[in-house]
């Protein structure tokens, strides 16, 4: 490690070569001027020759890593500080005793100068700065008081108060140099505790972002259990009462599950854990999936919702399609929540500055001037009114701009109170050549009915997860085993073969990782059944050290029915079709 005041001297003198030798110049030049002969001249030559070797050592020392290196060569350096301050200072002795009443004026001035220079430059060491202060102090002292030794009588009085005047000055120069470092430890400290206290804020934050994705995931597990018997009951017969009540329990299901997801959305950002995905999104499909999503709110409030793509632009984009249907989905169910009449416009076109823009305008209750830039902080809502009027926890936008930076993109806001808002989301635009379309789930599944008989194996500890899944299974007429730890696992998977397995990240004995590791790993038959995480866990961490030991997809709890049976299938049919695999059947 070197010391930063030795580096801070040592490139101030580097950089300010070629300032010290226009200044001394200009000083030769004058001194020319104040007694013309070739002295000046030859003192800039040698002047010359010390600055540049003084550069060189400098220079040199900043090539040092360790500190040793720095002290090894210090000595070499102070040296050459003494000598160039001698050089330059000896002009000084010239110009006062052969330059007349000016030359005099001229040198105190030029060695004040010198004075006042080499403080403020080389405070930061002090071995320096006395090196470079005693010589030109010596000068400045010297001159007169050799001046009135060498006067007599009422002659030496004028040089005499110089001679005190000059203490005088040095004394104000010593006491500004103790304040400047006295002011420069202060600031010094100050910084340290600055610095200190920006760590402890950084390691709180990352503790509370920590906090909140284990207590998100804590939450996850119970809501799981809760919103799966809510599905669950819905389906059996119920009389109005009852349904009214599961009604209500489901709503407030889904606003716990929004809360959660938004929770652990803004944590993943604050940890700077939050990673994207960069594929092909069918622009078309998404916005008339989007439309199909709202129009049923939009039209029991009376609104209409037009959709319009421009026509200059690629239909397929590279983007997250996960990340730009969360934000666009927060931006329409904002225009429909906070617009009782009029029109919601979705616009999507090439903007001037060649990013990809959408912009949801609606004609709703606006916002005023004072409460735009609060709406993007988290947990801001424009009036203290608004949860009770309209619900909603004031993160959604918090969340959707800090994603649409995140991308490279951004969101903006006009609006007029009364009149409405219009929310511009600008992202990069990268056209795709890739061929796909974007099937939506449910009409897939219905599509491939009547389903094969499967059997699964669900791997979970907790009874009321493995009770669940299989209440799922049991309408498709579908087998299961169970399974409520990994060793469990493991030995039934050596005992028959599996068309999927369903498995739980943490348990006891052996966790899920572990399993799949092993099931992968041994010859038993399920060696490539599909694996699927059935997880609270969603963190991309998590999904990371799925995927690494070779599972197939991801489900998170609470489990949603539809998706669960479509990915079973998936999984089910494209291991049916794997070559011999019939050889390995039991
Ligand atoms: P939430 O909608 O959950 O309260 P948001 O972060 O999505 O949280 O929005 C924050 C606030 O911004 C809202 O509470 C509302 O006051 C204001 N806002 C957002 N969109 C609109 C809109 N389209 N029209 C009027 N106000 C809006």
């Amino acid at each position: 490690m070197t010391d930063s005041g030795e580096e801070m001297v040592a490139t101030m003198r580097v950089n300010s070569l070629w300032t010290r030798l226009g200044l001394a110049a200009l000083a030769a030049l004058t001194a020319y001027l104040l007694h013309p002969t070739f002295w000046p001249a030859a003192w800039l030559s040698v002047y010359t020759v010390t600055v540049v070797a003084d550069r060189f050592l400098f220079r040199h020392a900043l090539t040092f890593e360790r500190s040793e290196q720095w002290r090894a060569s210090e000595w070499q350096r102070i040296v050459s500080v003494i000598v160039t301050v001698v050089v330059f200072s000896s002009l000084s002795v010239y110009n006062w005793f052969l330059g007349g009443a000016e030359g005099r004026v001229f040198a105190a001035i030029s060695v004040c100068c010198s004075l006042m220079s080499v403080t403020l430059t080389m405070y930061h060491k002090k071995r320096y700065l006395f090196a470079a202060l005693v010589p030109h102090a010596l000068y400045l002292i010297s001159l007169p008081v050799v001046t009135v030794i060498l006067s007599s009588g009422g002659a030496a009085l004028p040089f005499a108060v110089v001679s005190i005047s000059i203490l005088a000055y040095l004394v104000y120069l010593m006491v500004a140099v103790r304040t400047l470092n006295g002011n420069m430890l202060a600031l010094g400290q100050a910084r340290q505790v600055a610095e200190a206290a920006m760590h402890a804020a950084e390691e709180a934050n990352a503790a509370k972002s920590n906090f909140l994705a284990v207590i998100t995931h804590e939450i996850r597990t119970p809501m799981n259990a809760v919103v799966s018997s809510v599905n669950l009951l819905r389906k059996t017969s119920l009389d109005d009462g009852q349904r009214a009540h599961l009604n209500l329990m489901a709503e407030a299901n889904d606003v716990l599950l929004g809360l959660l997801n938004d929770v652990l959305d803004l944590s993943k950002i604050e940890a700077g854990k939050m990673t994207f995905e960069a594929s092909a999104v069918y622009l078309p499909e998404m916005l008339r999936n989007l439309e199909a999503l709202f129009l049923p709110q939009a039209t029991e409030k009376g609104l209409t919702l037009k959709t319009i793509l421009a026509r200059d632009l690629d239909e397929q984009v590279i983007s997250d399609p996960l990340r730009l249907r969360q934000i666009l989905f927060n931006l329409v169910s904002n225009a429909v929540k906070f617009t009782s009449q009029g029109t919601i416009w979705l616009r999507v076109r090439r903007r001037k500055d060649g990013m990809l823009g959408f912009e949801i305008e609606d004609q709703g209750i606006g916002i005023d001037a004072e409460q735009l830039e609060r709406i993007f902080s988290s947990f801001e809502q424009g009036e203290a009114a608004t949860t009770r009027r309209y619900g909603g926890t004031g993160l959604g936008l918090a969340i959707s701009r800090k994603l649409a930076r995140l991308m490279g993109g951004d969101i903006t806001v006009r609006s007029e109170p009364g009149l409405g808002s219009c929310f511009c989301l600008s992202l990069p635009y990268e056209p795709s050549t890739s061929v796909m379309s974007t099937p939506d789930v449910p009409a897939v599944a219905a599509a491939r009915r009547p389903e094969p008989l499967i059997h699964v194996l669900i791997v979970d500890d907790h009874e009321v997860n493995r009770r669940i899944v299989s209440l799922f299974l049991e309408p498709m007429g579908w087998g299961w085993t169970m399974a409520d730890n990994g060793i469990e696992a493991v030995e039934r998977c050596y005992a028959r073969r599996f068309d999927v397995i369903l498995m739980d990240m943490q348990m006891p004995l052996l966790d899920g990782i572990a399993a799949t590791r092993r099931i992968r790993a041994g010859k038993g038959p399920n060696r490539e059944t599909p694996i699927i995480a059935l997880t609270a866990n969603s963190m991309d961490y998590h999904r990371a050290a799925w995927a690494e030991v070779g599972v197939e997809d991801f489900l998170t709890k609470p489990i949603d029915p539809e998706l669960l049976i479509t990915t079973l299938l998936d999984k089910a049919e494209g291991r049916a079709a794997l070559p011999g695999d019939q050889a390995i059947s039991v």
